[in-house]
């Protein structure tokens, strides 16, 4: 089967690392973003020039049903049969202590971060599993360090959010794993993106990368290794896993 992987949030990031690693091994992909076209657009033009035989773009807010169902329908009508699901979109807010939090926010945090990820997986899963006429096939969830951490005084509905993504991963993958469907994830511990300017800490990964136990914080390349690996055949017997990818922390 030639891979064919959706990842949400490919636009900038660990998404888009994924992207181009996933490239240069002749993935044909599918380049979600939510807001940024300009940045899709870029990254598909590298994806293709790194290998990929098609790398679309296509927007979608993934808390949103409707826009979930358009988004696997370009996928549907523009590739060949998906292969693979890198669950990736995600976001954080501003530090902030819980008591201190809007349900307005809150809400957003589980919409894009619980409900997005629940709403692809069941798409993939209704297109991948061998039960359902599919070919098989891998859904890997990006989740956090920030579970074990908690995140307190920080985030702690992000860190919540992320929670429920490591149920997700342990449940769906017994429901599916019978069905030829690999459900897996990453903990990433700070990694050097954009996404810590939206907490409010733009510096973040260089300001706290001297305090992890590898002295420095991940780039996005190095998370995407692991997501790629865990996509591929090599990890044919790793199913259920969640792997940190935390330097030690
Ligand atoms: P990033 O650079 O900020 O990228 C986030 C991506 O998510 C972007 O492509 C963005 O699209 C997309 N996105 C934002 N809101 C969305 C929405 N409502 N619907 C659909 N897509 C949306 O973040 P990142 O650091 O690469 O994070 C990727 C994943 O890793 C997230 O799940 C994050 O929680 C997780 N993670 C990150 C770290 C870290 O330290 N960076 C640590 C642990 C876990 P646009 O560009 O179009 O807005």
């Amino acid at each position: 089967m030639k891979p064919v992987t959706l990842i949400t949030g490919a636009s900038q990031g660990i998404g888009a690392a994924t992207a181009r690693l996933l490239a240069t091994q002749g993935h044909s992909l599918l380049i979600h973003y939510a807001h940024r076209p300009d940045l899709a657009r870029e990254v598909a033009q590298q994806c293709l020039q790194l290998g990929s035989p098609h790398a679309i773009i296509a927007q979608a807010d993934v808390a949103d049903e409707e826009q979930v169902l358009k988004l696997f329908a370009i996928a549907d009508k523009s590739l060949p049969p998906l292969t693979g699901l890198v669950n990736n979109a995600g976001v954080v807010d501003t530090t902030s202590p819980l008591a201190d939090m809007s349900a307005a926010r809150m809400q957003r945090m589980l919409n894009v971060n619980v409900l997005g990820p629940m709403l692809c997986a069941r798409e993939a899963v209704k297109r991948m599993s061998t039960r359902l006429g599919g070919q098989g096939g891998v859904i890997v969830n990006v989740s956090s360090s920030a579970v074990r951490t908690g995140s307190p005084n920080l985030y702690v509905d992000y860190a919540a959010s992320k929670g429920a993504i490591d149920v997700l991963t342990n449940g769906l993958c017994k429901e599916v794993a019978p069905e030829g469907v690999r459900v897996v994830a990453v903990r990433p511990g700070i990694t050097d993106t954009g996404i810590h300017a939206t907490g409010g800490e733009p510096d973040r990964a260089t300001r706290l990368g001297p305090s992890l136990p590898m002295g420095r914080a991940a780039s996005a390349q190095e998370v995407a290794q692991a997501i790629v690996w865990l996509l591929s055949d090599k990890a044919s017997y790793t199913a259920g896993a969640i792997l940190d990818v935390t330097g030690g922390r």
